[in-house]
């Protein structure tokens, strides 16, 4: 097998996003824009705004662009409600030629009001796109005309491309959060032992598994952000005395202003796989420094481990010399993913993320074996050369990366949000061995010649 030579790329600009373990000491490039023409598997601003919001179950989610942007509906994300389904809906101004030449704010304004008599929501966010920011519709004034005529909060969603990646998106989201937080004074930190729980979007219902381990253990969840959560139990965020943030790309922005502007401190976390979900519940028992929450926290862990440590270990037993390629969104994922695949005895080979941070990738850095290959922000014939190169038996991704794993004749592991299944906690950590096994070891791959 042919060594991993850098030099090789094709866009050269790209080298300094790349590195392998144990051969180059520089820092990796990261959280800037694509270099261009490289088709990026990167998602776009408004992508990145709409991850984070659109999990909120009863707000209106208006989509201020041609049609196509609004193909992003809850039918290809994996968030489930234990309430409102309006967010399930993706509604959109379908600006059109005459739209742009004359502006498409008189659309969005009539597109406001029939939304709001059709469904009298209490919240519209309304998401900036691309061609928004070409032609420079006024949404801050729309929103504002149009939340003094409905009496409800209309919140504008910065989200244009040319605004940077998809990591400016979650930011203009967490703006649009913040905006809708505002809380009075006497609701800061009211609820001791309570918790905000930051970056989990429910898929599957993963928040909810989480928030009864945390039951389970004494603390009460107030609102997570953003999974199952809606207009009411957003604005209760500041009566938590804690922020939890599992998705940190997305959220650590928020965590910080709610410290700056609430004094709530935050930690991070990860439910992902057996190691990260028993450290994360006694690093959440720690900070309360209370001995009744750290004593079941432990009793937790105790009796999960020993429901599902032999039913992992009987699939690890299978997964002897075979290699893994991650490439997802965030970095914290990209971490626990390392540890995970540990768990079970399969070695990383080659690790990106779309919106990974330094810190991260210094995690990821220290995490894998040397030769591994680390990448930042990759494309579609990177991936290829890099899984090809070291041997990967399996892709973990998303939807842009499930076909080029099968045409690799590659087995693959959607880890993205538009699946159906839990792999947060410990029944996560079961599922995720589970499949692990049931794409590695399918009997297809006997039949494929990957040349
Ligand atoms: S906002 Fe721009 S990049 Fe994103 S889906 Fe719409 S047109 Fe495509």
């Amino acid at each position: 097998m042919a060594a991993v030579k850098i030099t090789d790329l094709p866009v050269i600009e790209r080298e300094n996003s790349i590195s392998i373990k144990g051969k180059q000491k520089k820092q990796l490039k990261c959280d800037t824009d694509s270099v261009a023409g490289c088709v990026s598997q990167r998602a776009c601003v408004y992508c990145g705004a709409r991850v984070v919001l659109n999990p909120i179950t009863d707000a209106v989610h208006l989509v201020h662009g041609p049609i196509g942007c609004a193909s992003y509906t809850w039918d290809i994300r994996g968030s489930l409600s234990s309430g409102s389904e309006l967010y399930r809906n993706s509604f959109s101004t379908d600006l059109k030629e005459n739209d742009v030449i004359f502006g498409g704010e008189k659309k969005l304004a009539r597109a406001i009001d029939e939304l709001v008599a059709k469904y009298r929501p209490k919240l519209v966010f309304v998401y900036s796109t691309c061609i928004v920011g070409v032609i420079g519709d006024d949404l801050q004034a729309v929103c504002r005309a149009a939340a003094q005529r409905h009496g409800i909060e209309v919140i504008p969603v910065e989200s244009s491309g040319f605004i940077g990646n998809k990591a400016a998106g979650y930011r203009a989201a967490c703006d649009a959060l913040l905006s809708l937080i505002k809380p009075a004074d006497s609701l800061i930190g009211q609820i001791p032992k309570s918790i905000n729980y930051l970056g989990d979007f429910n898929l599957a219902g993963e928040a909810w598994i989480i928030k009864k381990y945390l039951n389970r253990i004494g603390v009460t969840v107030n609102v997570v952000f953003t999974g199952d959560s809606n207009y009411e139990s957003l604005k209760n965020t500041a009566r938590a005395s804690l922020n939890i943030i599992q998705c940190a790309g997305s959220m650590i922005y928020l965590a910080q202003k709610m410290k700056e502007l609430y004094d709530i401190p935050f930690i991070n976390v990860s439910f992902l796989g057996l190691q990260d979900t028993a450290d994360s519940l006694r690093k959440i028992a720690a900070f309360f420094n209370d001995q009744e929450i750290m004593r079941r926290a432990e009793e937790l862990i105790k009796n999960e481990e020993a429901e599902v440590k032999p039913v992992i270990a009987d699939y690890s037993d299978k997964f002897v010399g075979k290699k893994a390629a991650v490439y997802v969104g965030g970095g914290f994922k990209a971490v626990s993913l390392i540890k995970q695949f540990a768990e079970i005895g399969i070695e990383v080979v080659m690790i990106g993320t779309q919106t990974g941070r330094k810190e991260e990738y210094k995690s990821i850095n220290d995490l894998v074996n040397d030769g591994t290959v680390i990448l930042d922000d990759a494309n579609p014939s990177e991936l290829e050369k890099f899984m090809l190169e070291k041997g990967a038996h399996l892709l973990v991704g998303g939807v842009k990366e499930r076909p080029l794993a099968y045409k690799l004749g590659m087995a693959f592991i959607d880890h993205n949000h538009d699946r159906k299944h839990p792999l947060s906690g410990f029944v996560g950590a079961v599922n995720f061995a589970r499949e692990v096994y049931s794409t590695l070891c399918s009997p297809i791959w006997t039949l494929v010649n990957r040349g």
